[in-house]
C-alpha cells in the first residue's frame, strides 16, 4: 500500500504500490516481539544442560546442534529485526568464537525489559542512553573482576577450552579434545612483544566419520583428504623435497578450433609421441629440480603420472587452493605457476610424506614440516552429524584459547560475571539522574537472564537460584555462579569453570548495540517486488508473530502514537 498524505485535497504518493509501512509503537512492538522469539528459540540450548536443536533445511539435510550461531544460520529468518539478532550471533562467532547463544539471549532480554519501560512512556532515546551507559559500566566492572593469566600457561588454557566444550555434545571427551586444541593453538601462536598473536588458519581441521571421538588426533603437519594419484608411486617418502604447482600437468587445449589431418598410421604415432614428449619434458623439469613429492592444484595427465611414477615421485593432484597455501607456509615452498620457473630453491621440506588409510579413504599426511606452526586436528566420531558438531565445538574451543592468548584476562563462567556486573550496575544506577536510571536497572535485570537460563535449563528453581546468587555476590563472593552439573550455587573457580573476558565483553557490546539499534527504529518501510505480503506485514511474520500487530488497520491515517513520535 502506498503512503498518502492529503495536502489541499491532493494526495501525495510517496511509496510504490505494494510497499508497506509500520510506524511508531507498532513498529517497535513488532520488532521487539520478533527479537524475543529468536531469543526464546535459543535460550533452551544455553549451558551444559541445554538441549540440542534438530534443524532440517530445504533440501532435507539435518543438522543437530546447540551452537547459537549455527541454529540461527540454519533457520533462515525473514523478519528484519530478527535478522539483526542473527547478525550479532554471526559477528560474535567471528570475533571471539564463543558466546553466541548468550549474546542473543541478552539482546532478547534487553528488548523485553525495554518493552515494559516503553509501556510506562519512557522514551526510546532515554532507554538507549541508559543502556549504553550501563553497558560501559558492565564492561568496566568486569575489568575489575577479571584475573590475568600467563598466556602460555597450559593448565589455565585447558580450563578455558574445557569450559567452552562442556556445553557441547563432546563434553565426555573434553579432556582429550581440550588437550589437542590447546596444543594446536600453542603451536600456532607467535610471540609478538609481550603478547601472542595466533593465526588460526595455521590450524587445519579435518573430519572423518567413523571410529569414536576419542580416536581424534593431532598431527604436527598437514593432512590432505586426497590420495596418491598413481598406484605405481611410492606411498611414503622421508626427507622429502616438495614442489607445489598450481598449473595442470596436461597438454593445454588451444582456444581456437584447430584441425589436424592424419592420413597414415605413422603420422598418428608421431602425433601421439609428440604429445608424450611434451608431457615428459614437463615432468623432467619437475624431476630435474630434485623434487621427490609433487602437490598439484590442477589435473595430471595419465602419461605424466606414468613418468612421475617411474621417477619414484609421490604425487597428489587437485589439491584445494587453501590447502596449497597452507602447504606453502608449512614446508616453506613457493607455489609455482609456470613450470619453466620451477627451480630447486622453490622446493619445500618435510620429514615425512605418507599415504595412510582413514576408514575407506586414503589420505596424505605431511609431517615434520620446516615451519612447525602448522598442525592438523583430525576429528573422528561415529557419524557425520556428530563429527560436524565436534568440529563446531572444537572451533569454539580454538577461538577461546586464542582469545586468551591474545588478551590474557579471564572471568568465571556459570553466570557469575553477569550477576557481579548486575550488582555493580544497580548500585551505580542510583547516581544517575532522570529516567536513564530505570533503563540502567533494566540492563542489570537483563544481565541476570544468563544465570536464569542456565539454572532453568538445569532444572533448578530459577528464583531461588537468583536470590541465593545475588545475596552471595553482595557479600563479596564475586566468583559465585551456577554450577550446572552439580545443580547448586557455588564458587566457579573451584570447579574450574572459566571464560575469556574478551567473550563477555563481546557479548555485552554486541547485545546492547543490537538492542539499542532496534529500539531506535520507529518506522519500518518495506518495499516489495511481488504482490505477496511484504516482510514485516502480517503473513510475512515468522510463526508465532500473528496478532503482534503487523500492520495497524487503516495505515493511511496513522493511529495516535502518543509520546512515541
Ligand atoms: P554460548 O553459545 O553463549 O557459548 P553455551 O551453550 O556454550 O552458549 O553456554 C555458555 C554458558 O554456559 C556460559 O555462560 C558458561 O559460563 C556456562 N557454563 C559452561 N560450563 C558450565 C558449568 N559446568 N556450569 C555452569 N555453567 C557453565
Ligand atoms: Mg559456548
Amino acid at each position: 500500500m502506498s503512503v498518502q498524505a492529503t495536502q489541499a485535497n491532493m494526495p501525495v504518493v510517496l511509496l510504490k504500490e505494494g510497499s508497506s509501512q509500520t510506524k511508531g509503537r507498532d513498529a517497535q512492538k513488532n520488532n521487539i516481539a520478533a527479537a524475543k522469539i529468536i531469543a526464546e528459540i535459543v535460550h533452551t540450548s544455553l549451558g551444559p544442560r541445554g538441549m540440542d536443536k534438530m534443524l532440517v533445511d530445504s533440501l532435507g539435510d539435518v543438522t543437530i546442534t546447540n551452537d547459537g550461531a549455527t541454529i540461527l544460520k540454519e533457520i533462515d529468518v525473514q523478519h528484519p529485526a530478527a535478522k539483526m539478532l542473527v547478525e550479532i550471533a554471526k559477528s560474535t562467532d567471528n570475533e571471539v568464537g564463543d558466546g553466541t547463544t548468550s549474546a542473543v539471549i541478552l539482546a532478547g532480554a534487553l528488548l523485553e525489559q525495554a518493552e515494559s519501560l516503553l509501556q510506562q512512556e519512557v522514551h526510546p532515546t532515554v532507554i538507549v542512553n541508559g543502556y549504553r551507559k550501563a553497558a560501559n559500566k558492565a564492561k568496566e566492572s568486569l575489568k575489575d573482576l577479571a584475573e590475568q593469566v600467563t598466556t602460555n600457561d597450559k593448565p589455565s588454557l585447558l580450563k578455558i577450552a574445557k569450559t567452552s566444550m562442556q556445553t557441547k555434545l563432546v563434553r565426555k571427551d573434553s579432556d582429550k579434545l581440550a588437550n589437542m586444541v590447546v596444543e594446536s593453538v600453542l603451536a600456532a601462536a607467535v610471540k609478538d612483544g609481550d603478547n601472542y598473536t595466533c593465526d588460526i588458519d595455521d590450524i587445519k581441521v579435518e573430519k572423518k566419520p567413523g571410529g569414536s571421538i576419542s580416536d581424534s588426533s593431532i598431527i604436527q603437519g598437514i593432512v590432505l583428504d586426497k590420495e596418491v594419484v598413481h598406484s605405481g608411486m611410492p606411498k611414503k617418502i622421508t626427507e622429502s623435497k616438495i614442489a607445489l604447482i598450481n598449473t595442470a600437468l596436461e597438454i593445454e587445449k588451444t582456444e581456437i578450433d584447430a584441425k589436424i589431418n592424419i592420413s597414415t598410421p605413422d603420422q598418428m604415432k608421431s602425433f601421439l609421441n609428440e604429445e608424450n614428449n611434451m608431457l615428459k619434458t614437463m615432468v623432467d623439469k619437475v624431476i630435474g629440480t630434485g623434487a621427490t613429492v609433487v602437490f598439484c592444484q590442477k589435473g595430471i595427465d595419465d602419461a605424466a603420472q606414468h613418468y612421475l611414477a617411474k621417477a619414484g615421485v609421490l604425487t597428489v593432484r587437485r589439491i584445494k587452493e587453501s590447502d596449497l597455501t597452507k602447504l606453502a607456509k608449512a614446508t616453506s615452498a613457493r607455489i609455482v605457476t609456470n613450470l619453466d620457473d620451477l627451480s630447486e630453491k622453490d622446493l619445500g621440506f618435510a620429514d615425512l610424506v605418507e599415504e595412510r588409510k582413514i576408514e575407506e579413504d586414503r589420505w596424505v599426511f605431511v609431517e615434520g614440516c620446516k615451519h612447525p606452526k602448522s598442525v592438523t586436528l583430525l576429528l573422528r566420531a561415529g557419524s557425520q552429524r556428530v563429527v560436524d558438531e565436534v568440529e563446531r565445538a572444537v572451533h569454539d574451543a580454538i577461538m577461546v584459547v586464542k582469545d586468551v592468548m591474545e588478551f590474557p584476562s579471564i572471568v568465571a563462567g556459570g553466570g557469575a560475571p553477569e550477576i557481579f556486573a548486575a550488582t555493580k550496575i544497580r548500585n551505580w544506577a542510583n547516581s544517575l539522574e532522570g529516567r536513564e536510571q530505570l533503563a540502567a536497572e533494566k540492563f542489570a535485570e537483563s544481565l541476570e537472564s544468563i544465570p536464569l537460563s542456565l539454572s532453568e535449563n538445569a532444572g533448578m528453581d530459577p528464583i531461588d537460584t537468583l536470590t541465593t546468587l545475588r545475596s552471595k555476590q553482595l557479600k563479596g563472593d564475586s566468583w559465585t555462579g551456577v554450577d550446572v552439573m552439580k545443580a547448586e550455587v557455588s564458587n566457579m573457580k573451584s570447579s574450574d569453570i572459566v571464560e575469556p573476558l574478551a567473550v563477555k565483553n563481546q557479548i555485552i557490546s554486541a547485545a546492547s548495540e543490537a538492542a539499542c539499534m532496534i529500539l531506535r527504529i520507529d518506522d519500518v518501510i518495506a518495499t516489495t517486488k511481488s504482490a505477496g505480503p511484504p516482510p514485516g506485514a502480517e503473513g510475512g511474520m515468522p510463526p508465532g508473530m500473528g496478532g503482534m500487530g503487523g500492520m495497524p488497520p487503516g495505515m493511511g491515517g496513522m493511529p495516535d502514537m502518543g509520546g512515541m513520535m
